[in-house]
């Protein structure tokens, strides 16, 4: 018995149990081959950016941490691209899942914490 690769349910005929999921699956597998570099340049702007903007600011506030949280989940959300081990304990529209609310998360962290780290705002 396998697993379809995409939602995970039980399949016999193969690595995916319909032809949507073959196909929803090679469409985000195909997105993570064509945005991955702009994904990788998204999470360097997330640490960059907020320390610039701390610099600029306030040198000695923390505004840097919660304005990464927010750049880096806004990041996640966006491209909700996984590690192939993720992919692998779950499906891949589970681990997109996954993705998505952790990015989710982040943001909501980092919005949290934006008012005690922001004394210069
Ligand atoms: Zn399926």
């Amino acid at each position: 018995m396998m697993r379809c690769r995409y939602c995970g349910k039980d399949t016999v005929t193969g690595s995916f149990c319909c032809e949507g999921c073959r196909k929803s699956f090679e469409a985000i597998e195909e997105r993570m081959q064509r945005q991955g570099r702009l994904f990788l340049l998204c999470i360097v702007a997330s640490v960059i950016v907020p320390m610039a903007i701390m610099f600029i600011m306030d040198p000695d506030s923390f505004i840097a941490l919660p304005l990464m949280l927010i750049f880096l989940g806004l990041t996640v959300v966006v491209f909700p691209f996984c590690t192939p081990e993720t992919v692998e304990s779950f499906s891949l529209r589970t681990s997109v899942k996954i993705g998505r609310g952790l990015g989710a998360v982040m943001v909501v962290i980092g919005l949290a914490l934006l008012p005690f780290c922001a004394d210069a705002f």
